[in-house]
């Protein structure tokens, strides 16, 4: 049987525990150029909100009923293609359940002797190539720029602000506790980190900014944005990763309409705000695993993962998840050997 958590409602504001189930199905039978996956990890990430919404959006929405989107690594069962064999380890969008039959296609086959599977969820794998990307193609950072580096703990920000160090750039962090900041500073190294929580968020970001920013890796949106944008430099960039502050939202802001000021700062100093899904980059994931990997296996990356135990913990991951009660990568064991 295959245990499997499927979208039962779709949330107004804030996910609940009940807009999600947990059912059993038979597993179906293989056809010709399919393996069958025992999950032993599954990825939690903020953009499983979006799924759940009916809105428009760069993927198809979750149907109710439908198994929660998610990508997993597990290990081949059965296959009925040349491409796998039984023991390989595999990583693919093998969603909330405890078994997946993926095609050859939608599976990326582990090299027995890669570091940790659940890593390939991670620094070594979406998230990873996300703050990889990001940087590359659009923040393109410059040594002796100041980088700005919003959900600074988390699975993407914490790459995103290493890897920019490793530029030579100045790195400023935001993160929503002071043990994410510490962590932020001693064991990530950026050069400083900001409770995006405190009431003089702004003067404290100038101070940290005396030269102003160059680049903004934006995660979050929000409050976080409004204490950045004045401080960009002239020709500053900005990619625009996710917008997390949003996700649950069930309305605009209130307040004037900013957009002018927006625009005329984007005119002025010909700002460059540039929107991206990790998947623009499809032909860069080889190179940015590679570097990545190269990294971490050399001690230069640093990376924290949050493991919760077991499937049925997932509804509640992901409700903490977007609360920013998470602290780094967050992954369900769902196979308790793997520990
Ligand atoms: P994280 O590990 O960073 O976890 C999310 C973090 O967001 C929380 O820990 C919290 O950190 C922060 N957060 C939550 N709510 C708020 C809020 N209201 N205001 C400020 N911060 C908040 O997640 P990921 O690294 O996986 O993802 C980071 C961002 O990158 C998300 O927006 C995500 O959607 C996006 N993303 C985009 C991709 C793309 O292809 N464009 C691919 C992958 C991720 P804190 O406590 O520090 O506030």
């Amino acid at each position: 049987m295959n245990r499997q958590i499927v979208l039962k409602s779709r949330p107004i504001g804030a996910p609940q525990p009940s807009d999600f189930d947990l059912q059993e199905r038979p597993l179906p039978d293989l056809k010709d150029g399919e393996l069958l996956v025992e999950n032993h990890w599954l990825s939690l990430d903020p953009y499983m909100r979006g799924r759940m919404s009916d809105a428009p959006s760069y993927a198809a929405p979750l149907q109710i009923g439908e198994v929660m989107e998610g990508e997993t690594v597990g290990k081949v069962l059965a296959s009925q293609t040349p491409r796998f064999a039984p023991g390989d380890w595999v990583v693919g969008r093998g969603r909330w359940q405890t078994h997946a039959v993926l095609s050859a296609e939608q599976g990326r086959k582990l090299r027995p002797d890669f570091p940790k599977p659940s890593l390939a969820l991670g620094l070594l794998g979406m998230p990873g190539v996300t703050a990889y990307t990001g940087l590359k193609h659009i923040g393109q950072p410059q040594p002796g720029e100041t980088v700005v580096v919003a959900a600074a703990s988390g699975a993407v920000g914490a790459v995103v602000g290493q890897l920019a160090k490793q530029s030579g750039c100045r790195v400023i962090g935001l993160a929503g506790t002071e043990d994410k900041c510490r962590y932020v500073t001693e064991s990530l190294g950026f050069d400083a980190c900001l409770n995006h929580r405190a009431s003089d968020l702004v003067p404290q970001l100038k101070d940290a900014c005396p030269q102003g920013i160059d680049v903004y890796f934006e995660n979050v949106g929000g409050r976080v944005f409004d204490a950045v944008f004045p401080l960009l430099n002239d020709f500053a960039r900005i990619p625009v990763c996710g917008l997390i502050s949003f996700y649950n939202a069930t309305a605009l802001p209130t307040g004037p309409d900013r957009t002018p000021l927006l625009m005329r700062a984007i005119l002025t100093k010909r700002l460059t705000f540039r929107g991206f899904i990790v998947t623009d980059f499809l032909a860069d994931w080889p190179e940015a695993l590679q570097a990545l990997e190269q990294a971490f296996t050399a001690g230069t990356l640093q990376y924290r993962e949050q493991v919760l135990s077991g499937l049925e913990a997932a509804p509640q991951g992901l409700i903490d998840l977007l609360e920013g009660k998470n602290f780094g990568k967050v992954v369900v064991q769902l196979k308790p050997e793997d520990a």
